[in-house]
């Protein structure tokens, strides 16, 4: 969300960005959430007398339009991937960019070690992060009361064509996406929830039908929540006597790997060290992207991703490091499969996981650390629910036989795959193939 200053009037825009949406398919469910407040938030600002102006149009033809309109300062809540960094200096040539620093808790400068450098293992920032936080990190703003510039077009969506602005129905047809009937629960509601969810979020978040964590991460991603109220709850529900700090940390972890990125941008496609010679393997990738893997939680989570939007965090954990150490995918190919599909997508958090679970990131995973699909299918969805949930084939199959593998193997399961890999010897040759790379 941007703001235009011109002589104490504002005017509140929203760009949806040509050469962000070109990429996308055209039933894009994030198209289609972010339309949905768009619209709300349009509604919102008129209760304060506001508006906001909608385009849809390349970023720098919509700041040279408005310079063209003495229009002269914009104010930007900043993100710290490598198109959003280099955009937002494209616009500061035109007109007087001033970021925001509030899509996380800190700045991205402000956690640093003692000789200036950034952190790379969490531990020792997030200690840090504990020491330097203060009451104004959870502030809550200020109302101002600033005039709304006057601009003909609130009501349409405003496009250039040929460099003039033309003025387009206000519907989501006419940026080339489609509604769809998905309901997303409110983001303060799901706030509201977070007391129920802390008393068990430590001991329960990685338990796959346990409904323990907050949902929050599509929210934060877009905006539809500032951290800082999401801080604000904490401290009301500390005071309570909640624990809070297993959820923090997270909060933690998240502006963790966004610090990483912002210090480190090259992360963004190369790894900090290797550990394999990992090659891409058409067939295994393919199987992969669509849940016919054979080995039951990989395809769940695979098959959740493509029809929500979302994968449990632990699932998350499980599939990555299956694609890369048992398959021994790049994990580029994965984290771009992610980014395609996630609600909740976030570069920072998507890539540096993603680093993490190959073992080629900073602060990452032990290489030799191989998780066992099967044994951790067993302990966080023990009874099979999730997997049977997001896999129809096998919702007959006892839980026991799910999680077996060599029942998998020896057994024909109607409309399901035999594994296309068996996880001792994917994991030894996984391990031989890394120390060979490693000796050399
Ligand atoms: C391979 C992989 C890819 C991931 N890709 C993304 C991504 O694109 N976008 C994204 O937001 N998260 C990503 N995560 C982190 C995590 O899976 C999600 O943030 C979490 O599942 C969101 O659910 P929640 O809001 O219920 O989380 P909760 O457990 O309720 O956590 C609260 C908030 O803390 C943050 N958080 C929690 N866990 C992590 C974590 N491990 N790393 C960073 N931040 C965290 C999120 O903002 C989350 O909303 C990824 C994890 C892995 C292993």
């Amino acid at each position: 969300m941007l703001l235009s200053i011109k002589a104490n009037e504002v005017l509140p825009i929203f760009i949806f960005d040509k050469e962000i949406l070109f990429e996308l398919k055209s039933d894009d469910k994030r198209v289609d959430y972010i339309f949905k407040k768009v619209i709300q938030l349009k509604d919102e600002l008129k209760k304060y007398s506001l508006d906001l102006a909608i385009f849809y149009a390349d970023v720098i033809d919509v700041f040279k339009y408005l310079k063209s309109k003495a229009y002269d300062e914009v104010y930007a809540s900043v993100d710290y991937d490598n198109y959003a960094k280099k955009r937002d200096e494209e616009v500061s040539k035109i007109i007087n960019f001033i970021p925001l620093y509030d899509c996380y808790i800190y700045e991205p400068r402000e956690i640093l070690k003692k000789d200036s450098s950034p952190y790379v293992v969490f531990s020792p920032y997030y200690k840090e992060a504990k020491q330097v936080y203060t009451k104004e990190h959870s502030l809550k703003y200020e109302l101002e009361t600033n005039k709304l510039s006057s601009f003909e077009f609130f009501d349409y969506i405003n496009e250039f064509k040929e460099n003039k602005l033309v003025q387009k129905t206000l519907s989501i047809d006419t940026i080339g996406f489609k509604q769809n009937s998905i309901k997303y629960e409110p983001p303060l509601k799901k706030l509201k929830k977070l007391k129920s969810k802390l008393i068990r979020y430590k001991d329960l978040r990685d338990y796959l039908n346990e409904d323990a964590t907050s949902n929050l991460s599509v929210d934060l991603r877009f905006g539809t929540i500032s951290i800082r109220s999401i801080l604000r709850e904490l401290i009301t529900l500390k005071k309570q006597g909640f624990d809070t700090e297993a959820f923090f940390r997270q909060l933690v972890f998240r502006d963790f790997y966004a610090s990483l990125l912002y210090h480190f941008p090259k992360l963004h496609t190369q790894d900090f060290r290797s550990y394999a010679p990992y090659s891409f393997n058409k067939d295994y990738y393919e199987k992969f992207i669509s849940a016919k893997t054979g080995v039951p939680i990989i395809d769940a989570g695979v098959s959740e991703l493509l029809t929500t939007g979302y994968m449990h965090n632990r699932v998350r954990m499980i599939v990555a490091s299956f694609f890369c150490k048992h398959l021994m995918l790049p994990w580029q190919k994965g984290e771009a499969f992610f980014a395609k599909h996630l609600m909740d997508y976030d570069a920072a958090s998507n890539i540096l996981s993603w680093q993490w679970s190959s073992s080629t990131g900073i602060d990452a995973q032990p290489y030799f650390r191989v998780f066992n699909p099967y044994l951790q299918a067993k302990k966080f969805d023990k009874d099979a629910l999730y997997i049977k949930k997001h896999l129809k084939a096998l919702s007959n199959v006892n839980a026991k036989d799910i999680h077996d593998e060599d029942f998998l193997f020896s057994n024909t399961i109607k409309e399901y795959t035999k594994p296309i890999i068996k996880h001792k010897l994917a994991r030894e040759h996984f391990l031989s193939e890394s120390k060979k790379f490693l000796n050399n």
